[in-house]
């Protein structure tokens, strides 16, 4: 079953991987069951015997990976990290209840994603079922069926009865082949972690999903710059094997640490190989994390971008260099990683994967067309050009887009709180007197109690004489629901901010 994975250089076309998405209780799961029962080569060990969070299909002779992790939210953890992994999505929609907050979310990360997608109208089998209806509600949503006049394709199906699955399937192997999925067989695997367990017979393991290249048992692999030896490696039925190819679910286990869902892995033939690729990670994986926690918590330091130069001689290398430094800012750091001559290669990629906030820069090179593949599949931006101005106006462009937004606070007013009515958990409804400036419905309030501020506020609801209204002005009294951890009492003294979020330029 497992696609044949000796000496092929070029590239080979590779089974498409699939995510299910949609609200609760659409029927992902019953989907999912249904092709895994209906379509799983039963192996002589006689089938998946335990939930590792990926399987693949056989359909007319063709290989589909299906990824079954519950929710979307593993989903969005993968894919925020830039494992950019699936490469169609099925949203699936209940014919008889339409869209939800969760179709909403989902439809979301699927055009963030750019990712091709078929709609399954589910439960058709219900008398209630009105796929028209919610034909009608996606376009609402910009999404346009195929018997709307638009370009996504959508079947009306029953997963619990198993009417239309084949037609659906047949739809997604379409969207696979019209995307040409390419991977390379013969070299070294790449892909990220899709699952992690404990338990107590087997230690820590992993579900792997490789996206490129070909996992072997005794490869040496890197994930969260630890080491680890591929010591047993087994296929998403849980048989041994030896080597697992492009868009295969990996099962290892024994690690020494339990890896990060969504994190990439990166095979090497030997420890020596792993240790000098982690060696030019580490000092910069530090700056890394320092970076993405200022996003994460949305302080104003100063992001470090980060760069890896390719040019065609040492002169023009020089000179990209120097006016990289001249758009450094107060604003925006910039460090080039590395700068070299020569072509963009699959290691400059595999480099910019374990950095946040990075692009690859090349003057004058060339990229070849397996390399822009895996950048495009992890996210990875690749400026590249033969004018120089040019290529600094992009890449100028492309940092201000990428670096996080400095987040300005300004006082506008003082509120002095009179009494605490009710507390329902951190809901608290509150009256206070305006002493200075106003108060906002969309504003942020600091609780100050003496001397100390106590935490932060978030105004849900603003009354006036018992009327909702969008701001209350000095003098004046009101009332507030708001959310706080902090129970707020009388006496207290608030402080109104307004919260900006302001776009850096360099
Ligand atoms: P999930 O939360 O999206 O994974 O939804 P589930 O697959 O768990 O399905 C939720 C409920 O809908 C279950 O009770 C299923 O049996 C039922 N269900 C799923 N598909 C169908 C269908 O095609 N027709 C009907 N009538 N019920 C379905």
């Amino acid at each position: 079953m497992q696609q044949d994975t000796h000496i092929k250089t070029e590239n080979t076309i590779r089974p498409p991987i699939i995510v299910v998405m949609g609200h609760i209780d659409h029927g992902k799961t019953t989907i999912l069951d249904w092709y895994r029962k209906a379509n799983v080569v039963k192996s002589e060990s006689g089938g998946i015997t335990q939930h590792i969070g990926a399987y693949e299909v056989i359909h007319d002779e063709k290989t589909i990976t299906f990824i079954d992790t519950p929710g979307h939210e593993a989903f969005s953890k993968i894919r925020s990290r830039g494992a950019h992994i699936a490469d169609i999505a099925i949203l699936v929609i209940a014919a008889d209840e339409g869209i939800k907050p969760q179709t909403k979310e989902a439809i979301e990360i699927i055009k963030q994603s750019q990712i091709p997608f078929v709609v399954a109208f589910n439960k058709i089998d219900k008398p209630e079922a009105n796929p028209e209806r919610v034909k009608q509600e996606l376009a609402r949503e910009d999404i346009l069926v195929e018997s709307y006049g638009g370009k996504v394709p959508s079947v009306e199906v029953s997963a619990r009865m198993g009417k239309n699955m084949d037609l659906l399937l047949e739809t997604i192997v379409l969207l696979a082949e019209l995307q040409e999925l390419k991977a390379v067989v013969n070299k070294n695997a790449i892909g990220a972690v899709l699952e992690t367990h404990r338990d107590p017979k087997r230690g820590i393991s992993a579900t792997l999903l490789i996206q490129d290249g070909t996992l072997k048992r005794h490869d040496i692999i890197v994930m969260d710059r630890n080491i680890e030896t591929v010591r047993n490696l087994d296929n998403f039925m849980g048989v041994h094997t030896d080597h697992l190819g492009p868009s295969s679910p990996a099962l290892i286990a024994g690690l020494s640490h339990m890896p990060t869902v969504g994190e990439p892995f990166l095979a090497f033939p030997s420890k020596p190989k792993a240790q000098e690729y982690i060696k030019q990670l580490s000092p910069l994986q530090v700056e890394t994390e320092k970076n993405s926690s200022t996003v994460v918590a949305g302080e104003n330091e100063k992001p470090i971008f980060n760069i890896i130069l390719k040019s065609d001689v040492v002169g023009s290398k020089e000179a990209i260099e120097e006016s990289l430094k001249k758009l450094e800012s107060d604003a925006v750091g910039i460090t080039v990683l590395r700068s070299e001559v020569g072509d963009i290669n699959e290691d400059d990629v595999k480099l910019a994967l374990a950095t946040h906030l990075i692009t690859i820069v090349g003057f004058k090179v060339r990229i070849d067309p397996s390399v822009q593949e895996l950048a495009r599949n992890h996210n990875i931006h690749i400026v590249s050009g033969d004018v120089i101005y040019h290529l600094l106006d992009e890449i100028k462009r492309h940092i201000e887009d990428m670096i996080p937004p400095i987040v300005q606070r300004t006082l506008i007013g003082k509120i002095k709180i009179l009494k605490l009515f009710k507390k329902d958990g951190n809901k608290q409804v509150i009256g206070g007197r305006i002493d200075e400036g106003i108060v906002n419905k969309k504003a942020l309030m600091n609780i100050i109690r003496g001397k100390e501020v106590l935490g932060n506020a978030v105004i849900l609801q603003l009354q006036r004489e018992k009327r909702e209204v969008e701001e209350v002005a000095q003098g004046n009294e009101c009332g507030i629901l708001a959310d706080s951890p902090v129970t707020i009492r009388e006496g207290d003294m608030c402080e109104i901010y307004r919260e900006e979020k302001v776009k850096r330029t360099l």
